[in-house]
């Protein structure tokens, strides 16, 4: 594995175009949990399938629900940025990294310090009025119990893609530009199963595709360099 790092170093101390695609196993090691590993976990709590409660049609119908699961599970604010977080912030600091796209919710690479950050999934920071449009903080989504109303009177909606829902257009369209242009692609933490997000990777045109993960992904074959462990001990050393 030091050998891989090493020429992972390499890579990268030779490109200023790295585009760096992530998932929930960024953010494991700052406390906050993947829901799809520990499904079973919620079985005991919950009536449904996280899968279930975070769809559309059950935000809808069942919103209460919804926002005693999401406060419970979805919500980390005392979470801080690990050291993937930080080294992808001072690479992109560096002029090395173009853009950090992620699956994840949690804006922990805004608080780490990285700006040009691709939201696939939305983020829990944001909220908004489905009448007036009016956008909320997270506050108002903690203390609006049982269900975050709008001063209009309208519903508040988290600015999070749902089971259901597609991706916003805009972000896909500069990720796909983002990762179709890139010397590098690093895709760390993701077991590349949730789609239509995991697929973006396909833009991906060059030669130097690296994946770390620590299971087996359906893309293993087709990187160029392939490290198979935690993301914070290969960023810890680079
Ligand atoms: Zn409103």
């Amino acid at each position: 594995m030091q050998r891989k790092i090493t020429q992972l170093k390499q890579m990268i101390a030779d490109s200023d175009n790295i585009v760096f695609f992530g998932g929930a196993g960024v953010s494991t090691e700052s406390g906050i949990p993947d829901f799809r590993s520990v499904d079973g976990l919620y079985h005991l709590k919950y009536d449904y399938p996280p899968e279930t409660i975070l769809s559309h049609s059950f935000f809808i119908r069942y919103t209460e629900q919804f926002y005693e699961f999401y406060r419970d599970k979805m919500i980390y604010e005392e979470a801080k940025p690990n050291i993937t977080h930080i080294k992808l912030a001072e690479l992109e600091r560096q002029k090395k990294i173009r853009a950090v796209v992620t699956q994840n919710i949690d804006g922990l690479h805004q608080k780490a310090g990285s700006k040009n950050v691709l939201e696939l999934h939305g983020s829990v920071l944001r909220n908004y009025c489905m009448n007036c449009q009016k956008h909320y903080t997270i506050d108002k989504i903690k203390e609006g119990k049982p269900i975050p109303i709008c001063e209009c009177g309208g519903l508040i909606k988290p600015d999070v893609v749902l089971y259901e829902e597609g991706l916003d257009d805009s972000v896909v369209s500069k990720a796909i530009k983002a990762i179709s242009k890139a010397d590098i692609l690093i895709v760390g933490g993701t077991s590349l199963s949730v789609y239509p997000a995991a697929s973006l990777i396909r833009y991906y045109t060059g030669n130097k595709m690296i994946l770390i993960n620590k299971s087996v992904t359906s893309y293993d074959s087709q990187s160029d360099l392939l490290i198979q462990g935690g993301l914070g001990e290969v960023f810890a050393n680079l």
